[in-house]
């Protein structure tokens, strides 16, 4: 079951939660269901809820300002759309653009999904050296594109069309 995103008050994404946590926070009337898989309905003893997708906080809460989301493997896999960087076939693992055994780090700009072959092949150079040019640019995910990202680029659909618009991957 994937994770459902909290909007604050103002209606601006916060953070994913499980699914649980969500139900919690609606039955304790510390947020409302904005939208609800369309099929699916949670029932229990004293529980009959849609199985909410998008939950929207009822009190606002104050974010300390954050510049970029929280770098991340399943981040990376999930902002290039498990894309190989290098083929375009389905990726599976994360490829350090500069390896790290040449001080490549663990970022945002210097990482890109990739196909296990592709991964093996490129092993310790560079994509010049590796003559493996990448078919798109890494970029830095804002967080609020990093929480879109993370519940999942095939579930757009039945998303409330106010949300802010994923990045293009190219
Ligand atoms: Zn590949």
């Amino acid at each position: 079951m994937r994770d459902t995103l909290v909007l604050n008050a103002s209606f601006e994404p916060l953070s994913t939660v499980s699914l649980n946590r969500a139900v919690v926070l609606v039955l304790q009337d510390k947020a409302v269901v904005e939208a609800a898989h369309p099929e699916l309905r949670m029932r229990g003893a004293a529980v009959d809820l849609p199985v909410p997708r998008v939950i929207r906080l009822l009190r606002f809460v104050r974010v300390p300002f954050r510049r970029q989301a929280p770098w991340s493997r399943r981040g990376v896999l999930v902002r290039d759309r498990h894309r190989c960087a290098y083929c375009g076939h389905r990726a599976t693992t994360v490829d350090h653009v500069v390896p790290r055994s040449r001080g490549g780090g663990d970022t945002w700009l210097n990482t890109v999904a990739s196909c296990a072959a592709d991964n093996h092949r490129k092993a310790d150079r560079t994509p010049a050296q590796a003559q493996m040019p990448l078919l798109f640019e890494p970029f830095v995910p804002t967080p609020s594109e990093a929480m879109l990202l993370a519940l999942g680029a095939d579930s757009r659909a039945g998303l409330p069309d106010w949300l802010p618009e994923l990045p293009a991957v190219a």
